[in-house]
């Protein structure tokens, strides 16, 4: 009998409490697809403030001690836009260091390559659709590999939106936001996410995201994902 805990899941491999999580590799490690200016910036600079934010956003209330995934999906329940901002970007920043390594990108393996051979046809189909979407979406936002009703999608969203809140297990994320590849690549976004999918996508992680969701059950899992949270910190 599998027993995974279905809300485990966004929170699996994330930081515990309202910090400001380290990278999982050196500045420098993702160059020259990243640059270390960047990285510093970015990691530095702009998740730290989203961690910053939520932290004296949420200073004295029950909230405090909840994940970053409980925030995000509390501030939905409450219709608190500056709180979701804050938090989600949060999340999405965590989530997204984690879709990178050196020595990454190219052809998937693993039980996610079947599902992308059979959602997209080839891995190069698939990132033919990835770039592409990341060149459709208009300002700031975020391109998607999600698990939804049991199939893959590439799904952008605007912002700090997320997958978090929406009936999809996350698989990988790319930030679109200017301050992702500004540095790097100026206004060349599909350039930026092009190297990313070809050099530094870590399907590993992918895989292991599928895992989760597949042990826990994906519908069970965003069913949590979506409860009311008016509970937190009791
Ligand atoms: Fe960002």
């Amino acid at each position: 009998m599998q027993s995974a805990d279905p809300g485990s899941f966004a929170s699996l491999k994330f930081c515990k409490g309202l910090v400001l999580p380290s990278l999982p590799y050196a500045l420098d490690a993702l160059e020259p697809h990243i640059s270390r200016n960047t990285l510093a910036v970015h990691h530095g600079q702009h998740h730290a403030a989203y961690v910053e934010r939520t932290r004296s956003l949420v200073k004295g209330s029950d909230l405090e001690s909840a994940s970053v995934a409980d925030i995000v999906r509390y501030s939905v329940t409450q219709s608190d836009r500056g709180l979701f901002n804050a938090a989600a970007q949060a999340w999405n920043h965590e989530f997204y260091w984690q879709c990178l390594r050196p020595g990454g990108g190219g052809e998937s393996h693993g039980a996610i390559a079947q599902m992308i051979e059979d959602g997209f046809g080839s891995c190069r189909h698939f990132s033919h659709e990835f770039v592409t979407l990341a060149g459709e979406q208009f300002g700031s936002g975020w391109i998607w590999l999600v698990l939804d009703g049991g199939r893959l999608r590439i799904t952008a969203t605007s912002n700090a939106g997320t997958p978090l809140v929406q009936l999809q297990v996350p698989l990988l994320a790319i930030d679109v936001w200017e301050h992702a590849y500004y540095l790097d690549y100026q206004h060349r976004r599909l350039d930026y996410v092009d190297a990313l999918l070809t050099h530094l996508i870590d399907w590993d992680f992918a895989n292991h995201n599928l895992g989760m969701a597949s042990v826990a059950g994906a519908q069970a899992t965003v069913e949590r994902q979506l409860l009311p949270r008016r509970d937190l910190g009791a």
